[in-house]
């Protein structure tokens, strides 16, 4: 079968690798689609030097959706020829975050599928049974990956700002998982500003529901967002981007006794807590993916609301062709882009 690895310097190489059998509570799934993310960009620019030997490689790929192929010992949960969508983290099941369904925040140990161990990109995928979430019938396999990653943290994240129809929403940064988060607070009744640099996003962030767009590569956004909001600011801001000038922006979009939610990962920001948060009374959240059950919750949503999914998917492309995926997925000319197998 076929595995793609990241070998180092961007380079995508597909290798013939033998197939995964299912141990005790595992099963084989045969890969039918695997989402790009952005959060695997930092390990596809690894240099050839930093990279490990190729033994020690893992496929990455960590949006996995397939069906059920091989059941191992012991496996109730799921038949082959179920479609599955994979929440893709181990856990030791019995801590007090794997008991809710949150085993990436396993407090004794987890592996993360597509970093750690074997991830999606692949023709046959290795996983645990209970990793294994149903998919709705309705559902294709294309937005059940997207469901699996970016589309789940932007659902997840827009329910933690709890927005209502009375309220304004900013949306900072339109990659995949903010335009996610506008289509989602744009179904949810918000009015959303959506806001991002790349005229190409921003069009395609109109197209999933913004009501206003802002280029923030001209305007100043405070003033823009305020101009909208009559002076006030929006009742919530979220940032996808991790940039820190860009966080400032959204606590300082925010309304008084408004929310700001954190999705965007990585950098270092500095807040000056008194002025820019505790005299506005903000609510601070950070929200980081998703339960187990809250995978069944987004695509369950997906599938309810008709939520225009294949808006948000841009480009596809098989295996063979994943060195064009990334590379289309650089440039910053796409929506989401997913791997069919
Ligand atoms: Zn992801
Ligand atoms: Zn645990």
């Amino acid at each position: 079968m076929k595995a793609l690895y990241f070998t180092g310097d961007s380079i995508v190489d597909l290798v013939e690798t033998d197939k995964p059998s299912p141990g005790k509570g595992e099963v084989v799934l045969q890969m039918k689609a695997s989402g790009v993310c952005g959060s695997d960009l930092k390990n596809l620019r690894l240099s050839k030097a930093e990279k490990p030997a190729f033994a020690d490689l893992k496929v990455p790929g960590h949006e996995p959706v397939g069906i059920v192929s091989e059941l191992g010992e012991g496996v109730t949960n799921v038949s082959v020829g179920d479609r599955v969508m994979m929440h893709h983290y181990t856990g030791c099941l019995q801590c007090s975050m794997c008991l809710i369904g949150y085993t990436q925040m396993c407090m004794v140990h987890h592996e993360v599928y597509g970093s750690t161990a074997h991830g999606g990109h692949q023709e046959f995928m290795l996983v645990p049974a209970y990793t294994c979430i149903p998919m709705p019938d309705e559902l294709d396999f294309a937005a059940a990956a997207a469901c699996s990653c970016g589309t789940g943290t932007a659902f997840h994240a827009v329910k933690r700002i709890e927005p209502t129809g009375l309220d304004t929403v900013a949306i900072f940064g339109q990659g995949p998982v903010g335009l996610s988060a506008t289509m989602f607070a744009a179904q949810m009744g918000a009015r959303v500003i959506a806001v991002d640099i790349s005229p190409y996003r921003l069009r395609l962030a109109e197209k999933l529901g913004a009501d206003e767009v802002i280029d923030s590569s001209n305007v100043n956004v405070e003033e823009a967002i305020r101009e909208i909001t009559r002076g006030q600011g929006a009742d919530s801001t979220l940032d996808a981007t991790g940039i820190p000038e860009v966080r400032i922006q959204a606590v300082e979009s925010a309304k008084y006794w408004g929310k700001v939610c954190f999705v965007g990962e990585g950098n270092t920001t500095t807040f000056d807590v008194s002025s820019q948060i505790i005299h506005k009374q903000l609510t601070i959240l950070g929200s980081w993916t998703f339960s187990q059950a809250g995978l069944a919750e987004v695509a369950k949503f997906v599938v309810e609301r008709n939520s225009p999914m294949d808006k948000l998917i841009t480009h596809k492309y098989d295996l063979d062709g994943a060195q064009q995926a990334y590379e289309k997925f650089v440039s910053g000319e796409t929506g989401k882009v997913i791997l069919e197998i």
